[in-house]
């Protein structure tokens, strides 16, 4: 069984929204990735099964590892259909803001999301929701949105209302977000879901085989190139750290999402807690960071104190607006600000 963990007051509001709804928007992050996908593919199918007429907006591009999800051909990319897609959000009488926590997560997206009259529902699992939602369900403990989406439908008791399709792109989000259950994944109910899910007839091994097993050449050669050029290893601190310059992405003829992941590999030397990427931006002018943590070192307060970013305890992100070298400086200065955590455990 599942404990209900969405306040129920919520769910029926919610479901409320549903109900008098025809038009539904659901809005997820820049650059969108498994979980943001799978969950508004989940919700999509199942709000389609209602006879409800669904649009998903994505801020930008999302990994070609994702296009085999059922009704992914289907989302709208706002950076190409601006105009298309504000008028859906216009006329939308309810939205759904999936595996995000604030209007600034979507880019130039939050403007019209913001302007929106209609009704406006959260459903995610990052730390400190902003309030510009109707209806907040908001659940850090909780590994993915996916997850929430299927806590959602069950909730309202429309379990049976779960496709195959639905069913299979729940999965992947829940997959995805926990590294193949490999992190943030010791909560018994997700394999009780997992079972759940399982019934509806998903492969569960060939989704996986499809979302990790399908890299490009130059994803691996470059893969091979940064562990063994680019990543430098401190272990007095625990922490490893990769980065890039956009002349190396155009060497490895780089596209979105061929360095997924790079930045968890680090986490298999052994004694390594805390690891971190820098990327340049390859579209703006800026250094990406990603930041992965094991145990308890709060890799979001180091982003955010760093990086003018945030997140989760074990993952999160950031921007930084300089060089590759002022980059690595600060990284090396956050190392020492933060050796005393990083020594604990
Ligand atoms: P990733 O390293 O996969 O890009 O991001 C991991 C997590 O870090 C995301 O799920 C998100 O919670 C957080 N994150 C990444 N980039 C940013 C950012 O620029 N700002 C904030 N606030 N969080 C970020
Ligand atoms: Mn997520």
């Amino acid at each position: 069984m599942l404990s209900k963990v969405i306040l129920q007051a919520n769910v029926d509001k919610v479901e409320t929204y549903f109900e008098r709804a025809e038009k539904i928007v659901i809005v997820v992050h820049v650059s969108p990735d498994g979980d943001a996908i799978g969950s508004s593919l989940g919700l999509y199918h199942f709000l389609n099964s209602q006879g409800k007429t669904v649009n998903i907006i994505v801020p930008n591009a999302f990994p070609d590892f994702l296009r085999w999800m059922p009704g992914a051909k289907d989302i709208v990319r706002y950076d190409k259909y601006k105009e298309f897609a504000d008028k859906l959000i216009s006329e939308a009488e309810v939205i759904c803001c999936l595996d995000f926590n604030a209007l600034s997560r979507i880019g130039d997206m939050g403007a019209s999301v913001s302007a929106a009259t209609c009704r406006k529902v959260m459903v995610d699992h990052h730390l400190d929701p902003e309030p510009f939602c109707n209806v907040t369900i908001s659940h850090p403990g909780i590994s993915s949105t996916s997850e929430l989406v299927f806590r959602l439908i069950c909730q309202m008791g429309c379990f049976d209302d779960i496709s195959f399709e639905g069913a299979e792109c729940i999965y992947t989000g829940m997959m995805t977000d926990t590294g193949g259950f490999t992190y943030n994944s010791n909560d018994r109910e997700i394999y009780f879901i997992i079972s759940e899910l399982l019934s509806k007839g998903i492969d569960k091994d060939e989704i996986y085989r499809k979302v990790f097993n399908t890299y490009s050449e130059g994803r691996l050669r470059l893969m091979g190139y940064v562990l063994y050029e680019k990543m430098q290893v401190f272990p007095q601190f625990h922490a490893a750290l990769i980065w890039l310059t956009k002349d190396e992405q155009k060497r490895f003829q780089y596209i979105k999402g061929d360095t997924e992941g790079f930045v968890n590999i680090p986490l298999q030397i052994k004694g390594i807690r805390f690891s971190a990427f820098l990327r340049e931006d390859t579209e703006k002018d800026m250094i990406k960071v990603s930041l992965r943590s094991v145990g308890k070192f709060p890799c979001n307060r180091l982003a955010t104190e760093f990086f003018n970013g945030g997140g989760h305890l074990n993952a999160s992100g950031g921007e930084f607006y300089g060089t590759m070298e002022e980059a690595i400086d600060r990284f090396k200065q956050a190392l020492v600000r933060y050796e005393d955590l990083l020594l604990k455990d």
